[in-house]
């Protein structure tokens, strides 16, 4: 019997290659997408959460990346505001940076660059009077205050796979593509699933988004000479207790000259970050190092009064920016825009290898990446998800709180709290996490103190979670409010219900198995 064939098959289930399966498959092609770990497993998973045009890159002459990304902030805010929402960020002045005309300068840029509509433009604060001074160090009395935005990066990517399964896309998670091989005008890919079962297909094209692994699939799995290189540039992020109660966030400048914020976090913490060295081990293997440690508590003790220790920790996490390599000589000087390298002569089917790239620009990126692919797919339809909604994302950009009455309306016994979090995870889907359920205990068991067994088993069965750690890292951070036993308990939960027929997607074969 012959392979099954896609039109496209993406191997890689980050931003990137979830935003082109998704967009492929509602421009009516057949498409899979493989992903070998869990969905957001790798670099999109570890980022600062940011959907940002990047001040700093202006600095850097990166125009058409801020611009683009500045005018996809308020893109990405309509179709997804339970997962993305405003922030504001306060940026202390002193006297080693920039002179405050060159700055304010800057943030007109900022402001104007990007044909801003929703989010509020840059003003002065007299960090004397206001509460976003009272945390700092008494040197500092004024501050910028310009708008960005916030993003639950990993549940960015699981919505992307939901939206593109719903259109008909085949979505595999824990599935590995080992060898992927050109035969004129087909591509014949092996896919290897959990326990070392197998599947090939064939695809009309091949997108090789995989992230920090980008170089070294084309040299391994499709067995390329010489590929176009990638520098594998690490950054890492400190999860404290919370230090300060507002709701705005800080960039500080380092005395590097780097930038550094300091963003309130799951109700109870302030995420720390990022640092910028290049790394050359394992992507999966990535972790913070001492030394990471000692620089972003130094970073935050420059700033705030009260001092930042090691013992204030909770978490940290860590990523590899997959950044093409143009040949700066600092990691941090590195472009963070991204390059699409097309291959394929006339009569072969084209590969595309994906450099690059930021959470903010994703939905651009993969609209470029068609763009690259129309020659083979000159039928396919227009550019659509520019005004198109991601799952649970059907209100208006001001109607959070109206969503979150309504939940609590119906479901009278959840916690306000519980309904704001339902609300930013699912958003008008909170509703099909807790179904017919009357009261709390109709939800089941607790896994600490706000999981239960329904908010599981729809993760289980709507977003390809297999792990306790895809819900409680990845799908969510409630992690940060369980304990080693809960979690344990949790993944025997799920080791058991995967078990059951409901959930079995047949251990003969990898199938698709919901969506
Ligand atoms: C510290 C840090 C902070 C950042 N902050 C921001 C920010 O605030 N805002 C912003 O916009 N961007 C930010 N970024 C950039 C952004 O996170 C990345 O550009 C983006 O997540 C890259 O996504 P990706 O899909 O290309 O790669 P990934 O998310 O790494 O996805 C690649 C996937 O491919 C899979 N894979 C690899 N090989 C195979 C194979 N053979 N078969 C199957 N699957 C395979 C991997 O498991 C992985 O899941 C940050 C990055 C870092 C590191």
């Amino acid at each position: 019997m012959g392979a099954e064939i896609f039109d496209i098959v993406v191997i890689g289930g980050g931003v990137n290659g979830c935003g082109i399966a998704r967009d492929a498959v509602g421009r009516g092609l057949k498409v899979l997408l493989a992903e070998q770990s869990d969905l957001a497993s790798g670099t999109s998973s570890a980022s600062t959460k940011l959907i940002h045009g990047g001040l700093r890159y202006l600095e850097h002459k990166e125009f058409r990346l801020v611009r683009e990304a500045l005018i996809e902030r308020e893109v990405l805010l309509r179709a997804a505001p339970h997962i993305i929402w405003p922030l504001r960020f306060v940026l202390p002045h002193h006297k080693g940076l920039r002179p405050r005309w060159l700055i304010r300068l800057g943030l007109f840029f900022y402001d104007h660059l990007g044909g801003r509509k929703l989010l509020p433009g840059t003003r002065s604060v007299d960090l004397r009077h206001d509460a976003a001074g009272a945390p700092l160090k008494p040197g500092f009395t004024h501050a910028f205050e310009y708008s960005d935005c916030w993003v639950e990066d990993a549940r960015l990517v699981a919505l992307n796979a939901r939206d593109a399964a719903e259109r008909g896309a085949e979505i595999l998670v824990r599935t590995r593509c080992s060898e992927a091989r050109r035969a004129g005008h087909l591509w014949r890919i092996q896919l290897e699933g959990a326990g070392g079962v197998r599947r090939e297909v064939a695809a009309r094209a091949l997108v090789n988004a995989t992230g920090p692994w980008v170089s070294s699939f084309l040299g391994g799995a499709v067995g390329m000479n010489a590929p176009d290189r990638i520098r594998t540039v690490k950054g890492s992020h400190i999860v404290v207790e919370k230090l300060f109660d507002h709701d705005r966030a800080y960039i500080f400048q380092n005395a590097d000259g780097r930038i550094c914020f300091a963003i309130p976090y799951e109700h109870d913490f302030t995420l720390i970050g990022t640092t910028d060295a290049d790394f050359d081990g394992e992507p999966g293997k990535v972790a913070i190092s001492e030394a990471e440690v000692d620089y972003l508590l130094a970073a935050a003790n420059e700033y705030f009064q009260a001092s930042v220790t090691r013992a204030n920790i909770r978490w940290t996490y860590a990523g590899i920016r997959p950044l093409y390599d143009d040949g700066a000589s600092k990691a941090q000087d590195a472009t963070r825009d991204y390059v699409l390298k097309l291959e394929g002569g006339t009569g072969e089917a084209p590969l595309l290898s994906i450099f690059g790239g930021k959470i903010t620009t994703y939905r651009r990126l993969a609209e470029a990446a068609l763009d690259r692919l129309k020659p083979t797919f000159p039928a396919m339809a227009a550019p659509w998800t520019a005004q198109a909604k991601l799952p649970g994302g059907d209100f208006a950009v001001n109607a959070f709180a109206a969503e979150v009455g309504s939940l609590s309306k119906r479901y009278p016994f959840l916690e306000l709290k519980e309904a704001r979090r339902l609300v930013r995870a699912y958003g008008t889907r909170a509703a099909q996490v807790l179904g017919d359920a009357r009261n709390a205990a109709e939800l089941g068991r607790r896994f600490g103190p706000s999981l239960t067994a329904a908010e599981v088993d729809y993760l289980m069965r709507e977003e390809w979670a297999t792990q306790a750690d895809d819900i409680i890292w990845r799908r969510s951070k409630l992690g940060l409010h369980m304990t080693p036993a809960e979690q344990a308990a949790l993944q025997d939960y799920m080791v058991q219900l995967e078990r059951t027929p409901a959930f079995a997607g047949g251990d003969h074969e990898i199938a698709p198995r919901r969506g």
